[in-house]
């Protein structure tokens, strides 16, 4: 029942502890049965041990869960354990909101502050040049809003999805309730379809299905 027990590294491990994080939440560690869910469901599962297999997950998960770190250890430590062959782009979160954009960023800055994996933001209502030479310069990691990646990815040659590894929608009901479901869809394209895809989302309706179902490959569903 301790991030000791998660098979993180030492960074990471150092970084939770910084942060007064002494014990996992349930949606990292363990999940209670739903059923909810048909298919590929475990009845005991956690997000953090089903996301270093690989493996594409689907959760149904509320902000206050500890959801954002659920998703950020085991793709911070993932990226630890395969170093980049060339300078890339290798995790995208995406996030309805600029203030939610901001504050995952802030989570991902923290649980990363001891390994030199390096993260940008890139939202609207910032500077799209200062956005666009912290693109280029390719951190390994990209939280940002739909509309604002889209731009950058259609305007910039040399910024590209090619080698990303992790693609993580988060609060996904909230994406396509603002209407972000062409961007989403245009920027699922964009991505290799060799990659890990997460997904969260309070609520689970038929539109999420759909997304769910174009943009996972046998998720695991899991729920808080
Ligand atoms: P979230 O659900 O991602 O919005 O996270 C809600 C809050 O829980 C954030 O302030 C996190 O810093 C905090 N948090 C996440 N994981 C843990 C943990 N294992 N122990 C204590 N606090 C946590």
């Amino acid at each position: 029942n301790s991030f000791m027990e998660l098979n993180l590294s030492r960074p990471l491990l150092r970084a939770c502890d910084t942060l007064g994080y002494t014990k996992p939440t349930p949606i990292q560690v363990s999940l209670a049965s739903s059923s909810q869910f048909p298919f590929y469901f475990c009845p005991v599962a956690a997000v953090i041990p089903l996301a270093l297999t690989g493996r594409d997950i689907c959760g149904s998960a509320i902000t206050g869960s500890g959801k954002t770190a659920a998703f950020t250890l085991p793709t911070l430590e993932r990226l630890l354990f395969r170093p980049k062959r060339v300078p890339a782009i290798r995790v995208l979160i995406l996030t309805p909101t600029r203030e939610l954009a901001v504050q995952v960023h802030s989570m991902v800055e923290k649980l990363a502050q001891f390994t030199d994996i390096r993260c940008c933001l890139v939202v609207g209502g910032l500077s799209t040049k200062v956005q666009e030479a912290a693109l280029r310069s390719m951190p390994d990691i990209v939280v940002a809003t739909p509309g604002r990646m889209i731009d950058h990815l259609r305007n910039s040659m040399s910024v590209d999805l090619e080698d990303l590894a992790v693609l993580i929608l988060d609060e996904a009901d909230r994406l396509l309730e603002l209407g972000f479901s062409a961007e989403i869809y245009e920027l699922v394209r964009l991505c290799p379809e060799r990659r890990q895809t997460m997904l969260f989302s309070a609520t689970m309706t038929e539109e999420i299905d759909g997304l769910i179902k174009l943009s996972l490959t046998k998720p695991l569903r899991l729920s808080a």
